[in-house]
């Protein structure tokens, strides 16, 4: 009885490794599991972060949605052409979207940092901050209060009318006069400003961040200084797990593909300086608005394209840079005090924000930011003092 068991599952094993045998033979010559693939990975790739709407802001919400769809998933992948290349392309599309370059593991923690290769000090750093004159009171006056309080001669605002309260508070309000709408265009214009003012600053490395970023200053400066300035170094973090895919305009008529990978600005990038100038042909003057025209997407992606797909420069990933695109419940309190940005806003319609006990409730400090504040500088006047955290 036993035997004859054994007999019969033996046969079964050997007939499934054989059939399984013949279906891999067979689509290693025909090489047609492209639809496939691209159908699981648009399943299988997706990060907990998701993908960010639009890069800057408006204008590819369509393009950004359809990236999300499995159905045109099998576009945006590279040719693949076997079970085995399909299997090597999703580790690595895994291994993409986990540990940086920057000595980060996945949920922001820290690992060994990266020794330090340059001295530099705040003064060196030019941080870009995005906003529009709707968000001087609601945003900019908590990033004031909080953050730039501290940073006062490293940050400069970029906004798109005139307010004279925020003049007083702030040390550099750049009024960029591009339009307030949250178009491409209007974005790429303010992205543009940003550019040029950092290069006209002679400092050594430019950041952009939104106005819903809280910055580290101290985490930044020490990731920046594990770098050269004069070195070419694209840092933050992508949304998407995938290169993006987009049609370059050569001519009247003429289009051409191109995929690369790009920071999502709503976490928030660094571009040392070396790079910065050799991106002045497609970035400086009114450039930067005709090479996002001429790739029609938002202002973050436009850079993406300027470094990784003229330039031939790779993003640097960086798990210390949060996007509210990403759980943020997901960054452990005990790792708060090492990354570099932080954020709050909406993600799959629910309110995303650092999941945290501090010095404020929920009600009082919606954000986190005035918490994460007196978590790193409890010495703050506005701080309570003897906060349990
Ligand atoms: N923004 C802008 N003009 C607008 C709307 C938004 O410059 O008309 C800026 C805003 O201040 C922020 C960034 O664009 O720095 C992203 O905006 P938001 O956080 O509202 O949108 P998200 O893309 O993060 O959902
Ligand atoms: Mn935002």
């Amino acid at each position: 009885m036993l035997k004859s068991c054994g007999k019969k599952l033996l046969l079964s094993f050997v007939g499934s490794m054989l059939t399984c045998f013949l279906v891999l033979m067979a689509d290693q010559q025909k090489g047609q599991v492209l639809s496939l693939a691209g159908a699981g990975a648009g399943l299988l790739l997706q990060p907990f972060e998701g993908s960010r709407g639009a890069g800057g802001g408006g204008g590819g919400a369509g393009l950004f949605s359809q990236l999300r769809s499995g159905a045109s998933a099998a576009q945006s992948l590279p040719e693949v052409k076997s079970f085995s290349d399909y299997f090597t392309k999703l580790t690595r599309g895994k291994r993409d979207v986990s540990p940086g370059g920057d000595g980060a593991l996945p949920g922001g923690k820290a690992a060994p940092s990266r020794p330090q290769l340059e001295e530099i000090s705040p003064q060196d750093v030019f941080i870009a901050v995005k906003t529009t004159k709707k968000f001087h009171k609601s945003r900019m006056e908590l990033l004031l209060d909080t953050w730039i309080s501290r940073n006062q001669d490293m940050t400069f605002i970029f906004t798109d009318g005139e307010d004279e309260e925020l003049k007083k508070r702030a040390g550099n309000v750049i009024n960029t006069n591009c339009s307030a709408a949250h178009s491409r265009q209007a974005l790429s214009c303010k992205m543009a400003v940003e550019y040029d003012k950092f290069i006209e600053s002679g400092r050594k490395w430019f950041c952009h961040m939104d106005d819903d970023n809280y910055v580290n200053v101290r985490m930044l400066v020490k990731l920046l200084s594990s770098y050269l300035h004069t070195q070419d170094i694209y840092i933050g973090k992508p949304s998407l797990d995938r290169p993006i895919q987009a049609t370059e305009r050569i001519s009247e008529n003429k289009l051409h593909p191109v995929h690369f990978w790009f920071a999502t600005g709503g976490a928030g990038f660094c571009i040392s300086r070396g790079l910065a100038l050799k991106m002045s042909p497609w970035a400086s003057g009114g450039h930067f608005m005709s090479t996002a025209e001429k790739i029609r997407l938002p202002d973050d992606c436009t850079i993406g394209y300027i470094i990784e797909s003229v330039l031939g420069v790779k993003l640097i990933r960086s798990n210390l840079f949060h996007s509210h695109l990403e759980n943020l419940h997901q960054v452990p309190k005990t790792e708060i005090h090492n990354q570099v940005t932080l954020s709050y806003g909406m993600f799959e319609n629910k309110r995303n924000s650092i999941h945290m006990k501090g010095a404020f409730s929920v009600e009082e400090d919606p954000s986190r930011f005035r918490s994460i504040h007196c978590l790193l500088y409890p010495d703050t006047p506005w701080c309570p003092l003897n906060t349990v955290y």
